[in-house]
C-alpha cells in the first residue's frame, strides 16, 4: 500500500473546510436553483409561462433578490451554467450579487444521467470529460462549490452492484477534481422515491450506497472536511401503502447516516425528492430533534420544496413578483427553523405547501 501523496496544502484544506462550514452554518441551508433548461420547461409549463432565457432570468432574479429575511436562512445557492453568467436588472452578475449577500455560489457540473448497459434501467452520470478545465474556469467565475447528481433506483433487482460501484466511483472522481480547484463538492447519490418498497428497504439500500460512496471517496483521497453530502431522506417508496411519521423517517435516516457517514463531513444537505414543501420541512425538523447523536449539520438543499409555492404564486407574471418572493421567504424561514429543530407548523399551507411534488423517474 503506497502512502498518500498530499495534493492539498494546509491553506487549500482550510479554504475548502471554511467554504463548507459557511454553507451549513446553524440555521442555513441551500437553495437548489440549478434546474437544467429542460427541467425548467416542465416547471414553467405547469404555470403556462414560456421557457425563454429572459423568463428564466426573471424568475431566478425574484428568488435571489428576496429581502433580507432570507439572509440567515440561505448559506448557498446552486446555479445552472446559464444562470452563473446572467445579471440582475441593474447589470450585476448574479454570482457577485449573491456573494455580496453573504451566500456561497455553487454550480451544477454534471451533464445528466445515461444508461448503464446490461442493467434493469439503471444509470450513471456523465460529465467528467473536461471537468478539470471547467472547474478551473468556474472558480474564476465565482463558484466556490459544485453539485453532481447520481441516481439509484430501488426495485426487487436494483440497485445492482455495478450501479452502486460505478456511481460511487464517478462521484469520488468528480469530488477530487473539484477539490484540486478550491471547489467544495456536494456529493449527491440520490436514491429515487419511485416504487412500493417500505422504509426498511430504503434504509438498507441507503446504507449500502453511502458505504460505497465513502469507500470510493477514501480511495480517491478526497478531503472529507471539504465536502458536503446531499442524500435522499430514508422514506418508504412513493407507491408504498404504509405511510411513516416524520419521527420514523428521522430515526431511519439518522441511523443510516450514523452507520456510514464519517464525522469529518461537516454537513448533510438533504434533497426534497418530491416531498411536499410541508413534509420536507417536518421531516428535516424531526431529524434535528432525533435523540441520536449527530456529528454533522443536518440541513436542506431543496429545489422543489423551496420553490413550488413561489413558482405558482409568480405564474409568469410581473405583477406577482412580490407574492412569489413572499412564498419563497416563508419556505426559507420554515426550513431554517427546521435545521435547528425548532419548526412549529402554523397550519398555513401556502400556495402549494401540501401538494406532492413527486415526479416519476425524476431528472434534474
Ligand atoms: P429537489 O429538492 O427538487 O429534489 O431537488 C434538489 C436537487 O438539487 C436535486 O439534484
Amino acid at each position: 500500500m503506497p502512502h498518500a501523496y498530499p495534493f492539498l496544502t494546509p491553506e487549500q484544506k482550510k479554504e475548502l473546510s471554511d467554504i463548507a462550514q459557511r454553507i451549513v452554518a446553524p440555521g442555513k441551508g441551500i437553495l437548489a436553483a440549478d434546474e437544467s433548461t429542460g427541467s425548467v420547461a416542465k416547471r414553467f409549463q405547469s404555470i403556462n409561462a414560456e421557457n425563454t432565457e429572459e423568463n428564466r432570468r426573471l424568475y431566478r432574479q425574484l428568488l435571489f433578490t428576496a429581502d433580507d429575511r432570507v439572509k440567515p436562512c440561505i448559506g448557498g445557492v446552486i446555479l445552472f451554467h446559464e444562470t452563473l453568467y446572467q445579471k440582475t436588472d441593474d447589470g450585476k452578475v448574479f454570482s457577485d450579487y449573491l456573494k455580496e449577500r453573504g451566500m456561497v455560489v455553487g454550480i451544477k457540473v454534471d451533464k445528466g444521467v445515461v444508461p448503464l448497459a446490461g442493467t434493469n434501467g439503471e444509470t450513471t452520470t456523465q460529465g467528467l470529460d473536461g471537468l478539470y478545465e471547467r472547474c478551473a474556469q468556474y472558480k474564476k467565475d465565482g463558484a466556490d462549490f459544485a453539485k453532481w447528481r447520481c441516481v439509484l433506483k430501488i426495485t426487487p433487482t436494483t440497485p445492482s452492484r455495478l450501479a452502486i460501484i460505478e456511481n460511487a466511483n464517478v462521484l469520488a472522481r468528480y469530488a477530487s477534481i473539484c477539490q484540486m480547484h478550491g471547489i467544495v463538492p456536494i456529493v449527491e447519490p440520490e436514491i429515487l422515491p419511485d416504487g412500493d418498497h417500505d422504509l426498511k428497504r430504503c434504509q438498507y439500500v441507503t446504507e449500502k450506497v453511502l458505504a460505497a460512496v465513502y469507500k470510493a471517496l477514501s480511495d480517491h483521497h478526497v478531503y472529507l472536511e471539504g465536502t458536503l453530502l446531499k442524500p435522499n431522506m430514508v422514506t418508504a417508496g412513493h407507491a408504498c401503502s404504509q405511510k411513516n411519521t416524520p419521527q420514523e423517517i428521522a430515526m431511519a435516516t439518522v441511523t443510516a447516516l450514523r452507520r456510514t457517514v464519517p464525522p469529518a463531513v461537516p454537513g448533510v444537505t438533504f434533497l426534497s425528492g418530491g416531498q411536499s414543501e410541508e413534509e420536507a420541512t417536518l421531516n428535516l425538523n424531526a431529524m434535528n430533534q432525533c435523540p441520536l447523536h449527530r456529528p454533522w449539520a443536518l440541513t436542506f438543499s431543496y429545489g422543489r420544496a423551496l420553490q413550488a409555492s413561489a413558482l405558482k404564486a409568480w405564474g409568469g407574471k410581473k405583477e406577482n413578483g412580490k407574492a412569489c418572493q413572499e412564498e419563497f421567504i416563508k419556505r426559507a424561514l420554515n426550513n431554517s427553523q427546521a435545521c435547528v429543530g425548532k419548526y412549529v407548523s402554523s397550519g398555513d399551507k401556502g400556495a402549494a405547501a401540501g401538494e406532492s411534488l413527486f415526479v416519476a423517474n425524476h431528472a434534474y
